[in-house]
């Protein structure tokens, strides 16, 4: 054997035992299939063009990846209604027309109602209850069993933080307030709102300033001051009400095609999973950042009122969505699987939250 020889020799052995011992044909085929093969892939998402830190986060991610992965992996990313409408978003992905969606779970409580705990549910969680239920103690996989049958899986890719409980063309001093009230506010919330004696009325994003100004609707909950602010609702009521005890944390989903993401090399899945870990925290962080920022901007404004919702309208709305939860999983038992487990976390985790950060918050404002 000469030098040459020896070296070929040498590094292949090297290279089969780091493999585990594979066959050559096995390794070589494998290794120079996954670092050859470019991935192009295409992502919608449930957001207008350029919404801030929505869509921008879905773009960042997609560049996140395609720098990490070399170009291996190349996502573009489609706006709402740029490749299909927003809320197909869910099917497209499903049925393989593209590879990836982001939006958040509630938008498909049609199809999927027990999809609503995977994104905020009335007096549910906040964000750091929702990842440690995620993340620890199998909400994500709970989320992905859910969405097998859709040939679909999901990673948690965002949070909005605490909505605010939205823009009211009146004060709201008593459960009487309600009754008859027209307000866009969607999903579980709105079912409760509904119970509440009030009229939830469901329209887009791009009718809410309108129909608010107009009188159409009396009421609107959106997102929180930043987002609210850019889409003019300080200018259409006088009175923005907090907290949003509809939403308490939104968590926007990566969804993928399941038969796509099975062919992915491994190596890619964990720059996504990993890239998607870390888009969900920096969009949670901009929210924070923007919503207190807004909300200084907002508290100069001689025009609007920003309100406590009063006790007795929070513990009506709070008995109402125990009503509501209650009824959806007697329909259901897949809803109230995910129901059962959602609450045993959420009561454990209440009892650490009220000792550690309520208690600290509480002492801060101690005099
Ligand atoms: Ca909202």
């Amino acid at each position: 054997m000469n030098k040459y020889k020896f070296f070929i020799y040498l590094s292949f052995t090297v290279f089969l035992t780091a493999c585990g011992g594979a066959s050559d044909s096995e390794v070589s085929n494998e290794a120079s299939a996954d670092l050859s093969k470019i991935f192009k892939w295409k992502m919608v998402t449930t957001w207008p063009a350029n919404f801030p830190i929505f869509q921008e986060g879905a773009e960042r991610f997609a560049d996140d990846v395609r720098t990490m992965s070399n170009g291996r992996l190349d996502i573009h990313v489609y706006a709402g209604g740029e490749l299909v409408p927003a809320l197909q978003v869910f099917d497209a992905v499903s049925n393989g027309v593209v590879e990836m969606g982001h939006g958040s779970p509630y938008y498909w409580a049609g199809k999927v109602p027990e999809a609503q705990f995977f994104s905020s549910v009335p007096f549910g969680m906040t964000a750091k209850g929702m990842n440690a239920w995620l993340y620890n103690a199998g909400g994500l996989e709970l989320w992905n069993e859910i969405y097998k049958p859709f040939n679909l899986m999901a990673f948690p890719m965002g949070n909005t933080g605490v909505q605010m409980g939205g823009w009211f063309n009146k004060e709201i001093k008593s459960m009487g307030d309600i009754k008859g009230l027209r307000m866009r506010i969607p999903g579980l919330g709105g079912k409760v709102f509904k119970k509440a004696g009030g009229n939830p009325v469901l329209m887009a994003a791009s009718e809410v300033y309108t129909a608010l100004e107009r009188g159409t609707i009396d009421a609107t909950e959106w997102v929180g001051p930043f987002h609210d602010m850019r889409l003019g609702l300080d200018r259409a009521a006088k009175f923005y009400y907090y907290p949003g005890w509809h939403e308490p944390g939104t968590v926007f989903e990566l969804m993928i095609n399941d038969s796509k993401w099975s062919l992915l090399p491994k190596d890619l899945q964990k720059m996504v999973e990993m890239a998607a870990a870390a888009t969900s925290e920096r969009i949670y962080a901009q929210m924070e950042y923007h919503n207190q920022q807004a909300l200084t901007e907002l508290r100069k404004k001689q025009n609007v009122q920003i309100l406590e919702f009063p006790k007795e309208v929070l513990l009506n709305f709070k008995r109402l969505t125990k009503e509501t939860l209650d009824e959806e999983a007697a329909d259901s038992s897949t809803f109230k699987r995910v129901y059962d487990a959602y609450e045993n976390f959420r009561s454990n985790y209440a009892s650490w939250d009220k000792l550690s950060e309520e208690s600290y918050q509480t002492s801060l404002r101690l005099k």
